[in-house]
């Protein structure tokens, strides 16, 4: 196996399918010569993350609200470190994710401007802030709003919220649908601009749907609070506004490689999960600016006897099997 003097060539693969080419000075070109020599595909878009709570990894296993819920054990551990310790922690999370292929990363911040301090020109990292009020909301600088449920913020700040966003041509996004509907309905009325969760909502997901708004499932996430639900990713499998994401990096490495191995499992259609990896791009692509870059595989330890590439991609690529990557 060798690098051409035109670049990396072999198999690409990418939302649309499979073709034939080389990635020469950052952009693949299509090749009427059927490569083989690499498997080259875009980088991975992590949709949502919290890296904020890197620093408290690994926790035991408990319940969904003792963990994350208004004064729950994250804030609890997230309150006793420093700006600079919980940044430190994070560094280190995006590092491995990025050298498994993972370039963006969509986090939603919390506790304000100062929570926003924490991932502060860290390149990959598109933040979105959760103003604790309003006078906060008008100060904050940030890519989007990125608020937890209806649940636990006051209705009529939310819409307040929901107007700022738009006049400040920003994103407004919600958790929605996480441990049943209670909370989603009003979601709806807020009509965001990214949905998160919904597992545990199928019957309200085609509002959203309909609306052509972005939802974004963390699979592994809801499997460790018991909140799997594969009604829900069926569904959603053949959105063509699906995302996944990593949710809390406490509970896992933001590596949207490791997602889609576990993710497989329990949608069982790799190709509907690989776009999902790389979706964010053709969805956010103009509001970020972010463009993405090329991980190119080489074929001498999980690739090697691979018989459907989709699925060793989606199923056990790791990244040992990563020659480069391109950006
Ligand atoms: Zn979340």
């Amino acid at each position: 196996m060798h690098v051409s003097s035109s670049g990396y060539r072999g198999i690409y693969i990418d939302f649309d399918g499979i073709r034939h080419g080389y990635v020469v000075d950052g952009r693949f070109e299509e090749s009427r010569i059927d490569f083989d020599d690499f498997i080259i595909t875009p980088t991975l878009f992590n949709s949502h993350t919290h890296l904020g709570d890197s620093i408290a990894k690994d926790p035991p296993f408990m319940e969904l609200t003792t963990m994350v819920g208004p004064n729950g054990y994250k804030f609890k551990i997230l309150s006793s470190h420093s700006i600079e310790e919980l940044r430190n922690a994070l560094i280190n999370e995006i590092e491995i994710a990025k050298d498994s292929g993972t370039r963006v990363f969509l986090d939603f911040r919390e506790s304000g401007i100062e929570g926003l301090k924490v991932v502060e020109n860290i390149d990959c990292v598109i933040p979105l802030g959760r103003p604790r009020n309003i006078e906060e909301a008008e100060k904050i600088i940030c890519s989007g709003f990125a608020m937890s449920s209806v649940r636990d913020h006051e209705l009529d700040f939310l819409f307040l919220l929901r107007k700022i966003a738009k006049s400040r041509g920003i994103v407004f996004a919600i958790h929605a649908g996480e441990m049943n509907c209670n909370d989603v309905e009003k979601a709806i009325e807020l009509n965001p601009d990214l949905v998160v969760h919904m597992n545990s909502c199928p019957e309200l997901l085609g509002s959203f749907m309909d609306a052509d708004i972005p939802v974004v499932s963390c699979i592994r996430s809801n499997t460790f609070f018991n909140l799997m639900n594969p009604k829900t990713y069926k569904i959603l499998s053949s959105y063509d506004k699906w995302l996944l994401g990593t949710d809390n990096a406490m509970l896992f490495n933001p590596s949207m490689l490791d997602e889609m191995h576990f993710s497989s499992l329990i949608v069982k259609d790799d190709w509907a999960i690989f776009r999902a990896s790389i979706n964010g791009y053709r969805i956010f692509e103009d509001r970020f600016g972010i463009r993405s870059g090329y991980i190119v595989f080489h074929r001498e330890k999980n690739f090697k006897n691979a018989k459907n590439l989709i699925s060793t991609l989606v199923r056990r690529a790791n990244a040992m099997d990563i020659e480069v990557i391109l950006v």
